[in-house]
């Protein structure tokens, strides 16, 4: 599998490369954002790391330009600690996941496997985390064997959050694909949160775990307990 780091950090750069090859990736590095964006738009590589802060084009341009031009590669966003506001901006941009400096390379590595995941989309016909399954064909979800109840509307949000396991969504996502045609008008609708909890309600019910999580300032994502 072959990765783009774009970072202007040549330290940090030389850190992540060494270990991107010593876990078995290919890797490329460019330093700046005009040539970040040149070899990211090659369809060379199967996923980009991308910093926000970089000379030339910052990060948020490149990834704009870049989702312009068509392309679809997984982007995993660098961004400061304290920074939510550059993780909603990136994330709304269509950056499949960010990761906050300092990080931890374990983590770097967990997400880059998260957002280079292919969609099973084609070959299964159920989605699932930990104990709950939706069944495309059927239209029906169960947890741990029960069968759970839904609306359209709440299976559409559950198979969105679903497909895009263990990455988070922020509302602006959500509302695009859930809801395409409110999401124009945009503003302070609070549809997204009020369907999440709907959704909680219903899949929660008699279990411990709770399967969909907030992430403070950004948005939701579903994944596995523990
Ligand atoms: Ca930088």
């Amino acid at each position: 599998m072959k990765i783009l780091i774009v970072e202007d950090e040549a330290k940090l750069a030389q850190v992540l490369q060494q270990g991107l090859k010593e876990n078995g990736y290919v890797v490329e590095w460019a330093a700046d954002g005009p040539l970040g964006l040149e070899l990211a738009k090659s369809g060379s590589f199967d996923a980009a790391i991308l910093d926000v802060m970089l000379p030339g084009l910052d990060g948020f341009e490149v990834l704009k330009a870049l989702r312009k031009s068509g392309s679809a590669m997984p982007v995993l966003m660098l961004t400061a600690r304290s920074g939510i506001d550059d993780r909603v901006r990136g994330l709304d941009l269509g950056a499949d996941d960010y990761l906050s400096k300092p990080f931890d390379f374990k983590e770097l590595l967990a997400r880059l496997r998260a957002v280079t995941r292919r969609p099973q989309v084609e070959l299964l016909n159920t989605l699932a985390v930990g104990d709950l399954e939706l069944d495309l064909h059927r239209h029906e979800v169960r947890r741990g064997g029960r069968t759970i109840d839904l609306t359209a509307r709440e299976f559409g949000l559950l198979e969105y959050l679903m497909r895009r396991k263990g990455i988070v969504l922020t509302r602006a996502m959500i509302m695009d694909q859930v809801w395409p045609s409110e999401a124009d008008y945009g503003g302070g609708s609070n549809l997204v949160e009020v369907y999440i909890n709907f959704l909680r309600k219903k899949l929660d019910q008699g279990s411990d775990h709770k399967l969909i999580q907030t992430v403070r300032g950004v948005g939701y994502v579903i994944q596995e307990p523990g």
